[in-house]
């Protein structure tokens, strides 16, 4: 079913009028804004439930912001939808826990005429999605597949060929295959030229997922790889699509023996560890997704639907969910390594201070 994202891989060109007709007549400038967000597993999400909450409030909007719990999280996610509906929010923002299985929530919400915007993950399979806030996903996995690369060759201590592993995030978010196919357009012609080896043999998405993008998955099924294929080759380095999976897997390496100064991986979302990680010299990469920007992009949004106008977009091509393309206003998303860090993170002062303490 990930198949159903025709996924082309580069930016359309910037218009500024999208293709549906989300903008109606616009709406009480105190309305009720809902705001539903999957989980707390990774700072991102908790970051933007926290701007979301103070965005909203000073734009004049009441903000009604939910987190699916951790467990049942679906159906929690869906009956938190239902509910805002019923509650009368105008706009509901929505961080899906399974962007497959909304379509029941979101027709309720389209017979009620309540916008949809999806926040940094699609919604499949449903004509009832509105808008796609996000950063460029692909852009952000051929980052990553390029770090790789730039990583075996700082770090490694030797040339061609690298043994290497890869990992992908949860199935059930739209992202993980566009990660994934962005980071496979670099690297799979280096694996079919022999520059790296993948041992265990595993480069289908559906081999490399991390259910629930969870640490303790990724780190048993590095663990495995471990065992079963590095007990006397070495490993020079993992695609790992975000930073909580990055630092299972250094967990697991470093458990096994492997030299981390020589080791590079990957990861994503800028999280506190993670650079600190880097600027340890441990994890190589991360990716700068500035949720201020994002949760600020979707405020736009809501102001201009508030108005009755059509919010900007930037893109309506990329993104389409199997029902429809959805217009996507997307953010460049930008690497990070130990070089460029204080220059990067230049506008956030908690992660600048950890980049300053270690240099
Ligand atoms: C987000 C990533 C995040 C992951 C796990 C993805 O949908 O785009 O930034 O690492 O979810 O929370």
């Amino acid at each position: 079913a990930v198949a159903a994202l025709a996924f082309t891989g580069c930016s359309g060109a910037r218009t500024d009028t999208a293709s549906t007709d989300a903008a109606a007549a616009g709406f009480a400038a105190d309305a009720t804004i809902g705001v539903a967000l999957p989980d707390k597993t990774s700072e991102n999400w908790v970051l933007a439930g926290d701007l979301f909450t103070s965005g909203l409030t000073d734009a004049g909007f009441k903000p009604d912001v939910q987190y699916a719990p951790a467990t049942n999280t679906v159906a929690e996610q869906q009956n938190q939808i239902s509910a805002m509906v019923t509650n009368g929010a105008k706009v509901i923002v929505i961080g899906a826990k399974d962007g497959k299985q909304l379509g029941t929530q979101l027709q309720q919400a389209a017979d009620a005429g309540v916008k949809i915007i999806a926040y940094d993950r699609l919604i499949e399979n449903t004509p009832n999605v509105d808008f796609y806030v996000a950063f460029d996903n692909f852009k952000v996995g051929e980052l990553q597949g390029q770090a790789l690369l730039d990583g075996l060759e700082a770090r490694s201590g030797h040339g061609a060929p690298w043994n290497i592993e890869l990992f992908s995030g949860s199935p059930d978010d739209a992202n993980a295959a566009v990660f994934f196919d962005g980071a496979m357009k670099v690297l799979q012609p280096k694996i079919d030229d022999g520059t790296l080896v993948v041992v265990s043999g595993q480069t289908e998405v559906a081999q490399t997922a991390t259910q629930g993008w969870k640490a303790e998955n990724a780190q048993s099924r590095m663990d495995s790889l471990m065992v079963a294929n590095y007990a006397s080759t070495p490993i020079d380095g993992v695609l790992s699509p975000n930073d909580t999976l990055a630092r299972a897997i250094i967990t697991s390496v470093k458990q096994a023996g492997t030299d981390i100064t020589k080791f590079t991986v990957t990861g994503q979302d800028s999280e506190a560890e993670s650079v600190k990680s880097i600027m340890a010299g441990e994890q190589y990469s991360t990716i700068n997704k500035d949720t201020t920007l994002l949760v600020a992009q979707t405020i736009d949004m809501i102001i201009s639907l508030q108005k009755g106008e059509e919010p900007e977009v930037n893109d309506t091509e990329q993104y389409d969910n199997g029902v429809k393309v959805v217009p996507a206003f997307l953010l460049p998303p930008v690497i990070v390594t130990r070089e460029n860090a204080a220059e990067a993170y230049a506008n956030s002062p908690k992660l600048l201070e950890i980049v300053n303490a270690a240099q």
